[in-house]
Parts: C-alpha cells; structure tokens; sequence
C-alpha cells in the first residue's frame, strides 16, 4: 500500500470531549494525516483566510477521511 508509514498506529480521536466515529463503518480508530488544502478547494470553499493546511483522520477501517481546519 505504501500510504502509511508502517509505525503508524490508528488510535480514537475526540473531538470536543465527544468520540470520533466514522460514519460510514462505525469504527472508531483513525489515522492521523496532516494536509496541505490545495488552493482550488479552499477558494471553493471560502477558506483563504485559512493557512491551507487541514488534519485529517483516516479511518483505519474504509479509509473515510475526516477533515479538520484546526487540530482538535
Ligand atoms: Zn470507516
């Protein structure tokens, strides 16, 4: 596969108090991924105040990724 480094472990994720879940296969482990927003979506989405960089939460198991603008 190669996408994750292979000392990468999926760990659960709370976002403001509350665990993180995927919605999709209701796992609730996630890898951690730091990206860079490219300027296309964030012109789409209005965030050129932001620094264009955003954390994603990978689900470790269907892959779903969360996004998040700030750490949480
Ligand atoms: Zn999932």
């Amino acid at each position: 596969m190669g996408f994750f480094s292979k000392d990468k472990i999926a760990e659960q994720v709370f976002v403001k108090g509350k665990k993180l879940k995927c919605n999709v296969c209701d796992n609730d482990k996630f890898f951690y991924r730091e990206s860079q927003l490219n300027t296309a979506i964030a012109s789409f989405f209005d965030l050129d105040f932001a620094n264009k960089k955003a954390h994603c939460y990978v689900c470790e198991n269907c892959t779903k990724i969360q996004w998040f603008l700030e750490k949480v």
